[in-house]
């Protein structure tokens, strides 16, 4: 538990955190997994459809 989260809950809030890493280097189009694809934070590009998303949108696609 980090001091974050310590502190919230300390006043009864739930801290939802979800990993951003898993979700933006996977393709929400195709599935493709891959490092690699992110170009930069809120850019991606997929090798395997080829297609080109703001990478936030692609990993909120992903957590839907
Ligand atoms: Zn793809």
């Amino acid at each position: 538990m980090n001091l974050i989260e310590y502190k919230a809950r300390e006043r009864g809030i739930e801290v939802e955190q979800r990993d951003e890493r898993g979700t933006s280097s996977s393709c929400s189009v195709c599935g493709h997994e891959d490092e690699d694809s992110r170009i930069e934070r809120g850019l991606w590009k997929c090798d395997r459809c080829g297609v080109v998303a703001h990478g936030d949108v692609n990993g909120a696609d992903s957590i839907r």
